[in-house]
């Protein structure tokens, strides 16, 4: 882990850590939402008649939904959707998605957001979702944990996953942090190449059917096979960032 470490520090010319947040994304990270946008996307597409790819929705994970249409529009029809098709196909995905995501949290994910404030760190909220089923519930699952001005979702960014750009608004938000005074717990490995472009180390807890060597190409710094394992090592990964210099 310490080898790790300085390893981030060495690339991007910091000395030291100086932690002041941690930027979580949502799906996959704090609620176990993913089976559902996996199985809502896999209906929605067969019933307009395109064809996916196995595990395809897992490796969009983070990509806005227009885009994700316009991927499976190239492939199969050689043309983008248009802005009506768009609409109807996002429409009768997020009507799937409520119907079958049950709203149960990640296990470890509460417990890890409030080691993370009893640490003094702000945790960020960085997603790239505007499905309001789960952005509302946020305050009833994870109570006095995140407010607006430490959310960074769909509707305040232009460019979304795997653009930096969420992660580099997170980072304004947690108080206008440089990379070296943040960390990012990623599930996914476009939202892991958009924090890894922002220049923040990142953590990848695989949560998915994804091998773990898709995270780490993608650049995380570390992976685990679940929150409860980061859960467990994250006093210790702490210590070290908060000790090591180079
Ligand atoms: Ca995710």
């Amino acid at each position: 882990m310490e080898h790790i470490i300085t390893t981030y520090l060495q690339q991007h010319n910091f000395t030291h850590f100086d932690l002041k947040a941690v930027l979580f994304d949502m799906d996959g990270v704090l609620y176990d939402s993913m089976p559902a946008h996996d199985r809502s996307w896999q209906e929605t597409v067969e019933e307009f008649n395109l064809q996916h790819e196995p595990n395809e929705f897992y490796m969009h994970e983070g990509r806005v939904g227009k885009s994700t249409i316009d991927i499976l529009f190239q492939r199969n029809l050689h043309r983008n959707a248009t802005e009506e098709e768009e609409q109807e196909i996002y429409a009768r995905k997020t009507e799937l998605f409520q119907l079958y995501n049950s709203g149960a949290t990640i296990p470890g994910s509460k417990e890890m957001l409030e080691y993370i404030k009893k640490e003094g760190l702000t945790p960020v909220l960085v997603t790239g979702s505007g499905q309001p089923s789960l952005l509302d519930k946020l305050g009833t699952n994870f109570p006095g944990i995140f407010t607006p001005a430490t959310m960074v979702t769909a509707f305040d960014v232009v460019h979304g996953k795997p653009h930096p750009e969420p992660f580099i608004m997170g980072l304004q938000k947690g108080g206008d942090l440089k990379p070296n005074q943040a960390i990012v717990i990623e599930n996914a490995p476009l939202g892991i190449e958009a924090a890894a472009a922002a220049g923040i180390f990142t953590i990848a807890v695989n949560t998915g059917p994804l091998p773990n060597s898709i995270l780490i190409e993608a650049g995380a710094s570390l992976v685990y096979d679940s929150m409860n394992a980061l859960v467990t090592v994250m006093p210790n990964l702490l210590k070290q960032m908060r000790t090591i210099y180079i």
